[in-house]
């Protein structure tokens, strides 16, 4: 598709994208992926040394508790996921410089020997040699965001990294032989359609294996979580984002899209039932199964409202979409 062809289908009028291109990306998805994967997500640690204006984890918010889980707890979890018959796991954290590297290789090292078909980490920017021993220590994929393909809205978001360090970070990723996840914020204030379509391309041109998109949705406290004029920030649609997930899955058909997305009501978080079961028809087939504790699930605060969900949820969309847990 060209750029001009991805711009036309955010312009369509609604019923005509439900009429043509999401049953088509949804069919797509049932021949290729054939259900929903459930991915055991851990955030292990939610200490961030970043400032983008949009999270709620990031330095500045001063008022967050903070946790680390060291190799014991982590591994426990870990081995409670594989007891639940998970068999993908997704290791998340702030990017945490003073977290044990070593205790990563391990945990991975440990979760491969249990059984696990795919791990993947997202833990921010580490050195070439680092994406190396990860890959050695038996990673299957590294999420890195590239957030926004254009430099300066970047820059402006993200003010802790360079766009340059980004793109470095995910060359480097991919030099080592890990499978990328990676993609966007979809409509953020001023986003044009053009640069969303620049973004498709460009998970596109990256071969991404995963795209954990979600709509922009700053979180209450930060930089961004209200406008110039006092009001609150705008949350990202929920329609664009439908139609990205719907263009990602025709153009990259092997390709993991996250269905952990948000409903009409924002209370739902990202485990919104009518959230999470439209991004399925549009496309998508990954959803989270939650292994934090309730007494640090909260201060995982990426955005407000994440809401936790289990593996009956999973089954719950699945039965809804009338698709199968893989
Ligand atoms: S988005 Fe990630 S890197 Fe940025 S502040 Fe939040 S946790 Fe840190």
């Amino acid at each position: 598709m060209t750029k001009q062809e991805i711009m036309e289908v955010f312009q369509l009028p609604r019923a005509e994208y439900e009429a043509v291109i999401r049953p088509r990306a949804f069919q797509m998805l049932k021949s290729m992926k054939r259900g929903i994967s459930p991915v055991a997500m851990l955030g292990y640690s939610n200490i961030c040394k970043n400032q983008c204006l949009y999270c709620g984890m990031r330095a500045g918010n001063a008022g967050l508790p903070r946790y680390r889980f060291n190799e014991e707890e982590i591994i426990g979890s870990v081995q409670a996921a594989y007891d639940m018959g998970l068999r993908r796991l997704f290791l998340i954290s702030g990017e945490d410089p003073k977290y044990p590297f070593e205790t990563l290789l391990r945990v991975i090292e440990k979760a491969k020997q249990l059984g696990f078909m795919r791990v993947s980490l997202g833990a921010g920017e580490f050195s070439k040699t680092q994406y190396k021993e990860l890959k050695a220590a038996g990673l299957d994929e590294y999420v890195m965001k590239f957030e926004m393909s254009h430099k300066e809205t970047f820059e402006r978001l993200n003010p802790s990294t360079t766009f340059e360090k980004r793109n470095q970070a995910i060359g480097w990723i991919q030099e080592a032989g890990l499978d990328l996840g990676s993609g966007n914020i979809v409509d953020y204030p001023g986003q044009t359609l053009e640069e969303l379509a620049d973004d498709i391309l460009l998970m596109q041109e990256l071969s991404i294996s995963w795209a954990p998109n979600i709509p922009y949705m700053p979180a209450a406290g930060t930089p961004l979580a209200v406008q110039e004029n006092g009001t609150p920030s705008p949350r990202g649609s929920i329609d664009k984002m439908q139609r990205e997930i719907s263009l990602v899955r025709l153009l990259l058909p092997q390709c993991d899209i996250t269905a952990q997305q948000p409903g009409e009501d924002i209370r739902g978080g990202l485990s919104d039932q009518q959230g999470n079961a439209e991004a399925v028809r549009s496309g998508a087939n990954v959803l989270f199964v939650d292994l934090l504790p309730a007494a640090q699930a909260g201060n995982f605060h990426v955005i407000d409202h994440r809401v936790i969900a289990g593996l009956e949820h999973v089954k719950e969309i699945a039965k809804m979409t009338g698709l199968e847990v893989i």
